[in-house]
């Protein structure tokens, strides 16, 4: 590794939220190539597309890109070899075939300079994988003095081991992705966190705490203490960009749920639907009485036309029984949201009776999937923090 202050953290505990369940079973399941989707569907939504429909085009090629004034600017590039079948308002469809993976490789090039770090992740597409989905390049480009990059690879949310297998089966590739980032913003030290912990341990503001001491302020950004946090994959992909010269165009993804019949990790085609895997993993529409993308804390609701984008870390397929009766009932002043927040609020009251202190709420969920009472805490929380607002 560089000479750089380079620690890695591994240590086995569990500090948060312990009465969130882990769910972890695909933690063994070593990662799997889906085979070829039909189609993809690439989300293009304010983005000016550079191709048109019958066009040939190679996996990896631009095939759309932010209009040059936007502020922040976005990239998306073909994630199959074929021809493109459909241009639209707020999408892209392309047909054909896989693009080979570069065989794996890594270590920084001695020859890369940070601006030339940061113009290729943008010019990559590259995002915060973790589901944020914000440019990288942005995050790589802010004037703000960087002392620590802090790769996260604790992925707390119930069900998610994507992050984990690539771990296992990548690590260097990742650790090549922190180094170029730490090159990029002239970090001096660099961490990957992996410890297993339970939800929302691996919120980056508690993550900052736990790991380093740091506590960022209310309402503010990890680089107010001097510190860049990125996901692991988004750390592979920066390997991939700049030592490879592969833009964003697969990632992988956590299959779990009673209703999937082959749960696994698999790395799958940005812009795959969620119709493709359906069959590939087995998932029983029948069983399923809740399809995500996401894990359960964050994850919205898909059909079979939901595609997979760059910052979708799991399709969790749940079954009635999984969910339980979701049915909200009367609060039963059991204290047990206020226990599993990551910051003692007093969630029950602060829904009833609101008070400033709902605005530290970082709309974690975990509160709302511990009550027993299946209150919809994340809807109150944020009805409580539109009132708190008003009074200003
Ligand atoms: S109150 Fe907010 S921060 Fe606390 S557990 Fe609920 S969603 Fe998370
Ligand atoms: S909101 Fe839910 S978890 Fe909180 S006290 Fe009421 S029943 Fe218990």
């Amino acid at each position: 590794m560089s000479s750089l202050d380079w620690v890695f953290s591994s240590a086995r505990e569990a500090l948060y939220g312990r009465q969130v369940p882990r769910l972890k079973t695909t933690r063994e399941s070593a990662i799997i190539t889906i085979p070829t989707p039909r189609r993809v569907r690439l989300l293009s939504d304010g983005l000016n597309p550079v191709v048109e429909v019958g066009q040939a085009i190679e996996g990896g090629k631009l095939v759309a890109r932010s209009p040059v004034n936007e502020r922040f600017q976005r990239r998306i590039h073909a994630s199959l070899t074929g021809t493109v079948t459909a241009v639209r308002e707020d999408h892209i469809i392309i047909e054909g075939d896989l693009p080979e993976r570069p065989p794996l490789t890594h270590g920084v090039p001695e020859w890369i300079a940070p601006e030339a770090i940061r113009d290729t992740s943008r010019e990559a597409g590259l995002i915060g994988m973790g589901g944020g989905m914000f440019p990288t390049y942005v995050k790589l480009s802010h004037p703000a003095p960087i002392e620590v990059v802090l790769v996260n690879g604790c992925e707390s949310e119930p069900y998610l081991t994507c992050d984990h297998r690539v771990l296992v089966e990548q690590r260097d590739q990742a650790n090549c992705g922190a180094e170029l980032a730490m090159r990029a913003v002239g970090a001096r030290q660099g961490m990957i966190v992996d410890r297993e912990i339970n939800y929302p341990g691996g919120y980056e503001r508690l993550l900052i705490h736990d790991t380093l001491g740091k506590v960022v302020p209310k309402r503010g950004l990890p680089r107010d203490v001097g510190v860049l946090v990125m996901n692991v994959q988004s750390a592979l992909a920066l390997h991939e960009a700049v030592c490879l010269g592969r833009p964003l165009i697969d990632r992988v993804i956590t299959v779990d749920g009673d209703a999937v019949g082959r749960p696994g990790n698999y790395r799958v085609p940005i812009g795959t639907e969620l119709g493709h895997l359906q069959k590939v993993c087995e998932i029983d529409a029948a069983k399923a009485a809740m399809i995500l993308t996401g894990g359960p804390m964050m994850g919205t609701a898909a059909d079979e036309a939901t595609p997979v984008t760059g910052g979708t870390g799991a399709v969790i397929a749940l079954t009635a029984e999984e969910l339980g009766d979701y049915r909200p009932q009367p609060c039963i002043r059991c204290g047990q949201c206020m226990e599993v927040c990551p910051y003692n609020l007093p969630v029950a009251h602060l829904v009833e009776s609101p008070h400033k202190v709902v605005l530290d709420c970082i709309e974690c969920g975990a509160c709302q999937f511990t009550c027993p009472a299946r209150r919809p805490l994340i809807e109150e929380l944020r009805r409580a923090k539109a009132v708190v607002t008003a009074w200003d």
